[in-house]
């Protein structure tokens, strides 16, 4: 029986494990290995690395800190959390393990434009494809940048992205953009080029993501991703917990959920999805769990 267990080992996870060991909990992580965070080519919005830092650089740096204290650490997806007093029950690698608290920290997946997983890691890569205007946005100031999405998404994305840039322009994969006539006329008066064609394919050029929509072809220095996301709340949403419409959990002011003894952090809670903001609400969570189970005479040994 492990004090706590925590799903998952992205910037939040990671975070959680380490205060929870210092903390001198028995602590469990379990970890499917494909951060959002190891996505990232280099970062100039992480604080404070002044000449910026990789997504999977950090990500070492988080594991290598945490390597320092005795977690138990597995590299596989948890399949199954089910309550079992006075905790939980996980099934991992066909195993089951027992804890009496969890954090889940499983993060989101974004939804990609229609191009092979090559071009999207080598537009990832050159920067030519980006999926956070608050992480990125800077790095594209007056350049000639596309957002592709639908609706509100594509319509807040893209007057977000003009304060960077005047050339920005809005389109849709499929043609069909659901932006009411308000929407369209604001984005005009912006000066942000709507595009009503729906996209044949993309290409990656030197320096250059190539759009070919309707009968011609567009060139943009970036194109931002405003696709939306899956949350992956499953586990936590079968035991009990709350989630909202877009699936993210509903914690209280210390990161629990509604289940007692589960806790989420990072993206898989609604609100900004960043790193220092992963990192902040694992701290509260450890935090919170820590107390918690002392609270319930858990921790006395
Ligand atoms: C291209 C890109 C650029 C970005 N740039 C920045 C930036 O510059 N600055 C910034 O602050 N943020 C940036 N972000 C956002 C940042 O990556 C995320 O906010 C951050 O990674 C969230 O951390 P997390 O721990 O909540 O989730 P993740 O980092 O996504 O980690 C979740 C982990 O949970 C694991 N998992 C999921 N389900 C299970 C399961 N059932 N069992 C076990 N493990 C599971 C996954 O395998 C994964 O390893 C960027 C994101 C992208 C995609």
């Amino acid at each position: 029986m492990y004090d706590a267990a925590v799903i998952g080992g992205g910037p939040a996870g990671l975070t959680a494990a380490l205060y929870l060991a210092r903390f001198r909990l028995s602590v469990f992580v379990a970890d499917g290995a494909d951060s959002r965070a190891s996505l990232i080519p280099r970062t100039h919005n992480q604080p404070f690395w002044p000449e910026g830092i990789s997504g999977t650089d950090l990500l070492e740096r988080m594991r290598s800190h945490l390597a320092k204290y005795p977690v138990q650490f597995v590299r596989a997806e948890v399949a199954e959390m089910r309550q079992a007093e006075p905790g939980f029950e996980l099934l991992v690698k066909g195993a089951r393990v027992h804890t009496k608290a969890v954090i889940i920290a499983t993060g989101v997946v974004n939804r990609r434009p229609r191009m092979s997983d090559f071009d999207h890691n080598e537009a990832l890569r050159q920067g030519l494809l980006r999926y956070c205007p608050i992480c990125d946005g800077y790095e594209i100031t007056d350049r000639t940048i596309a957002v592709v999405g639908e609706g509100d998404r594509l319509y807040g994305e893209a007057k977000f992205l003009r304060s960077y840039t005047s050339e920005v322009t809005a389109f849709s994969e499929t043609g069909s953009l659901n932006l009411s006539k308000e929407q369209r006329k604001a984005l005009g008066e912006m000066g942000i080029e709507v595009l009503d064609a729906p996209v044949h394919r993309y290409r990656v050029r030197e320096r250059a993501l190539e759009v070919w929509l309707g009968s011609g072809m567009r060139k943009f220095d970036s194109v931002y991703a405003a696709l939306g996301s899956k949350v992956r709340s499953s586990l936590a949403v079968a035991v009990g917990a709350k989630a909202t419409d877009e699936g993210c959990l509903v914690v209280d002011e210390h990161q629990r959920t509604c289940v007692r003894g589960l806790y989420a952090a990072g993206d898989v809670v609604a609100g900004v999805d960043q790193i220092g903001h992963a990192i902040g609400q694992a701290a509260v969570a450890a935090t919170a769990l820590r107390n918690d189970l002392c609270e319930r005479a858990l921790l006395l040994r």
